[in-house]
């Protein structure tokens, strides 16, 4: 039999696109880089709007834009401040939008449109229809998936929302990526670029910092911090009241758009002019002359430039790294087009940033590198992201034993071994915390189940492996399986709504704060269960042990005056002394028996 020559085949297709809080926009691997995909005038850049209008025409990206000012309310931009978020989250958010935004069922914000109602995943899914229909456009062939990216610190629910936005679009999601690794991407393709890498991102509504390390074509990201409510948008609302206050106060949407628009403008032309001049006729709403140097410019928009430096010292030092053992510096987002931002960023970091691939492009171009490693194209890059706060599991006395520790890599998975508290326990609760305390109190409750059908045995025995898997989305899986049975139970984490980066921060120097306080009262549960591990193990052990009656009385009195301290709620330094006594009683009769059994009860962390 013969075989005729087989053509190549095609190689797949898949998108990258940076879905982001201003523009969006797609592109493809080409050759060793990638390459954006532009519509017919040439333009990569979707602004991320959309347009209701009366006539029931719906109308996507620059068209858009430039009909904010004829229909405000109709006009939605800045919708993945909403995703993935609840109502309550997103009100105060909303106060400063000029659509509605109404909380419908389950707590979920809507836009209200007219009589209409869009969830903020419907609305980003039409964004990414324009994106997808200018892609096929350029490229003349359909494309079904794609790789999308989200800020670092998207939670969960903000990932699958918009993984649910590319589906409603006709786009399988192949996978979430972060967009300062994808933008590290664009710059460390040819794998040349071995070391350290500060990313930063400042967009029209977000930053972003990540300290990469590069190794032979292998993206590990060190650590991430920044601001989800910190971009572009804030410089323009600064230059904003200085037009408005030219103004008679006012509410009303078409001149809130039309300021905003008008000091978006001003601000793109101070990146490049020293002084820019605004003329601003609103008819009978009033009119606006105003002249603003870039110092005038600079002054105001110091104190948010701060902000982003904050955060950078902050990601350098979760990286274990010193500001000089950065080796590459890199923008990302138009933002990083004001000269401030570059001079001040140079100055802390001591390193001229890279500006080689274009700030704008830079994400999209990433996502395509890592669309056609998941098409199968190219092997030769590996894709590594961090867990933004440890997750653990709260135990007996609610400490919580942390099983993924804050800035691990994923995809990741840890088991541990826990056991029962109580006897004859044939079930048991597991209660998943995350955050950086000591105590489940202090963390944030993710998720809650439990596990049934243990064998009746004594506390301490049954064998339960729990495992924490992170996907590679950063979606948690927490799965628990009694070894001796083979019993199972496990919970995908989708939390109800994830915490805000300024709650992460918060959470963080919580931490720090209560540091000293937090070991105490860890001490003293972990005192508390040690000593119930050593009553109940002792006890055991004497039944089995054979031993000298004077002996058998000492133990049995030592004993005894543990389980006192424990009913009493004794302190940490009591009990311990306690411990230590039946330890020096038990130690002395040095019998196997009395050790194993205490060993065995003090084994596992034991789960209530
Ligand atoms: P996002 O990632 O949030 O979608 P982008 O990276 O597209 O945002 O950046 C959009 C922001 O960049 C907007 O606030 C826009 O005004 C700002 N921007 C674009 N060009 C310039 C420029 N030349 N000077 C200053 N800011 C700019
Ligand atoms: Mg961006």
């Amino acid at each position: 039999m013969t075989t005729a020559p087989q053509p190549p085949a095609a190689p797949r297709l898949v998108l990258g696109i940076d879905l982001g809080t201003t523009n969006s926009l797609a592109a493809v691997r080409a050759g060793k880089g990638a390459r954006v995909l532009r519509d017919r005038d040439g333009e990569p850049l979707v602004p991320s709007v959309v347009c209701f209008h009366p006539d029931g025409r719906t109308i996507v990206g620059r068209d858009a834009k430039a009909l904010r000012l004829d229909f405000p309310e109709r006009t939605v931009f800045s919708i993945k401040r909403l995703i993935g978020r609840s109502a309550a989250e997103v009100q105060q958010e909303a106060t400063r939008l000029p659509y509605r935004v109404v909380a419908a069922d389950r707590g979920l914000p809507r836009v209200q449109i007219g009589d209409q109602q869009w969830t903020p995943e419907a609305i980003s899914a039409l964004i990414l229809q324009q994106v997808k229909a200018t892609a096929e456009q350029a490229l003349g062939q359909p494309v079904r998936e794609a790789v999308v990216t989200v800020p670092a610190w998207f939670d969960d629910a903000q990932r699958q929302a918009t993984k649910d936005a590319a589906q409603l679009a006709g786009l399988e999601c192949l996978r979430i990526l972060n967009e300062p690794t994808a933008a590290a991407l664009a710059y460390g393709i040819d794998g040349s670029k071995d070391g350290t890498a500060l990313v930063y991102d400042l967009g029209g509504g977000t930053f972003d910092v990540s300290i990469l390390r590069i190794d032979d074509g292998v993206f590990r990201v060190l650590s991430t911090a920044g601001d989800t409510h910190l971009g572009g948008d804030d410089f323009d609302e600064l230059l904003g009241q200085r037009i408005l206050a030219q103004l008679p106060p006012t509410s009303d949407p078409y001149v809130l758009q039309a300021v905003r628009a008008a000091a978006e403008g001003l601000k793109i032309r101070l990146s490049d002019a020293d002084r820019a001049e605004l003329e601003l006729d609103l008819g009978d709403r009033g009119a606006v002359k105003l002249a603003v140097t870039r110092a005038e410019f600079e002054a105001a928009i110091a104190p948010l430039v701060q902000r982003t430096l904050d955060c950078v010292t902050r990601a350098v030092k979760d990286a274990g790294l010193q500001l000089h053992e950065l080796d590459d510096v890199v923008l990302v987002g138009g933002s990083t087009r004001v000269p401030l931002v570059r001079a001040r960023l140079q100055a802390l970091t001591g390193k001229v940033p890279h500006t080689g691939v274009d700030p704008d492009l830079a994400v999209a171009l990433g996502a395509a590198i890592q669309a056609d490693v998941l098409a199968g194209n190219d092997r030769s890059l590996l894709l590594l992201d961090v867990i933004p706060l440890s997750l653990g599991l709260e135990t007996l006395g609610g400490a919580v034993q942390k099983l993924i520790l804050r800035n691990s890599t994923i995809p990741t998975s840890v088991t541990e071994e826990f056991s029962t508290g109580v006897d004859n326990q044939t079930a048991v609760d597991l209660t998943i915390y995350q955050g950086e305390r000591e105590l489940a109190q202090d963390c944030r409750l993710l998720g809650r189940f439990q596990l049934r059908g243990l064998p009746a045995l004594p506390a301490g025995l049954p064998r339960i492996a729990v495992t924490f898997l992170v996907d590679a989305d950063g979606v948690l899986r927490v799965t628990a399986r009694e070894q001796r049975t083979g019993a199972q139970a496990s919970i995908q984490i989708v939390p109800t709504f994830g915490l805000t980066r300024d709650e992460v921060r918060k959470m963080m120097l919580d931490s720090i704060e209560h540091a000293q306080h937090d070991y105490l009262a860890r001490e003293a549960i972990d005192t508390r269960n040690k000593a119930e591990a050593m009553v109940r193990g002792t006890q055991k052990a004497l039944q089995m042990a054979e031993l000298p009656p004077d002996q058998t009385y000492a133990v049995q009195k030592a004993t005894k005056a543990l389980q006192k301290l424990l009913a009493a709620n004794a302190d940490a330094a009591a009990l311990k002394a306690g411990c230590d006594e039946l330890t020096k009683l038990t130690a002395t009769i040095a019998d196997d028996v009395i050790s194993s059994a205490v060993t065995k009860a003090l084994k596992a962390d034991e789960i209530r």
